[in-house]
């Protein structure tokens, strides 16, 4: 659905960039994200008690759902603070979840899911593979195999056809029929605020990232078959459970959108809480004032678009994790002044309309 009517002049007319970027291989950045997740496995070695097998937790979203098996027990309890791979959580009431990213300006991005059963247990979750769902494209490989082909095809013909030739998505096992978020406009940077209108810019780039989640707003030919919604609830003067040291913080229901500091090299952070295989109730996201911020691609020359990096992290809050193998929006790859991540693609298209 499609709450909120687009303009003319925001929607500028660089919408589909196709400009060639210094990419790096997918195949690496994907490579890099499992070692990473990898290590991370290996850090919490001696916090595995068992691996949960496929009928500890169902799942009540369908079949492309991420599976259970995914789950690994700890011996964390509720309220126990929790670093992993650089994010950090605190570990949710029974029955409820604590999911963060970290999304790095190289295009690498790094994730910590924690969940806590009826009787107390904490479990994280693996969140490196991708799928792909049935009767996808045969060029196209998931578990985010080596897609160079597919990615020199993007950078040669337009992403257009490459982001719509694939129909892999990794799915959180979580859904957000109903988004409603804040901005908080005093944390603008001043160089957008001081503008005219310049918090309004910002604040309509952000509606045009959640529109083009529930508004399945594509290139590929496909109508909006993805129920969810979101409203913008207005400005406030809260700040978001997210700290400067990368940690989720949360849990209070207010989903709140804004600038703040996060380490260097950091695009931005999002954070979402709910209730464990079922909804979110909370998803925070925050952009880095270390990194540099910008609204139209007619202002940009080495500037991250708005929109681009927040149909990305609200593409996280609506359940869907991250795709290496295809220039998906999931893809945690978000060129400079490019607006290519804010149509969506096949495969993300294939993950909402999974869950929604
Ligand atoms: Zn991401």
């Amino acid at each position: 659905m499609l709450p909120f009517v687009r303009d003319g002049a925001q929607r500028a007319s660089g919408h589909h960039d196709s400009r060639p970027s210094p990419r790096a291989p997918d195949g690496d950045r994907a490579a890099t994200f499992r070692s990473v997740l990898l290590r991370g496995s290996a850090a919490i070695g001696l916090g595995v008690l068992l691996t949960v097998n496929a009928a500890g937790v169902a799942s009540a979203h369908g079949p492309q759902d991420t599976s259970s098996s995914d789950r690994v027990a700890t011996q964390f309890r509720v309220g126990n603070r929790v670093s992993r791979n650089g994010v950090t959580l605190t570990a949710p009431a029974r029955g409820g979840f604590a999911w963060g990213e970290v999304l790095f300006q190289d295009g690498t991005a790094r994730e910590l899911m924690l969940e806590t059963d009826s009787d107390g247990r904490v479990f994280t979750r693996d969140l490196g593979s991708e799928r792909q769902a049935a009767g996808a494209d045969p060029g196209t490989t998931g578990q985010g195999a080596s897609s160079q082909a597919d990615y020199d095809e993007g950078l040669a013909g337009g992403r257009t056809s490459s982001e719509c030739a694939s129909r892999s998505y990794y799915s959180y096992p979580w859904r957000i029929p109903s988004y409603r978020w804040s901005l908080q406009s005093a944390s603008i940077p001043w160089y957008l605020r001081g503008r005219t209108n310049g918090t309004l810019y910002v604040l309509n780039q952000l509606k045009y990232a959640a529109s083009n989640i529930t508004g399945a707003d594509n290139v590929c030919g496909r109508g909006d078959y993805i129920s969810a919604t979101h409203t913008f609830l207005g400005y406030t003067s809260r700040s978001n459970n997210i700290s400067t040291g990368a940690s989720c913080t949360g849990g209070d229901g207010y989903s709140v959108v804004n600038f703040g500091y996060l380490p260097s090299g950091v695009l931005g952070m999002a954070c979402a809480y709910g209730t464990s295989g079922g909804v979110a109730r909370e998803g925070d996201v925050r952009m880095n004032l270390r990194a540099r911020w910008e609204t139209l691609p007619g202002w940009c020359s080495s500037e991250t678009l708005i929109q681009a990096a927040m149909t990305h992290e609200f593409g996280h809050v609506f359940g869907l994790g991250h795709v290496y193998s295809s220039p998906q929006t999931m893809n945690p790859y978000v060129p400079n002044c490019s607006l290519s991540p804010t149509t969506l693609g096949m495969g993300d298209l294939t993950g909402f309309e999974s869950k929604y």
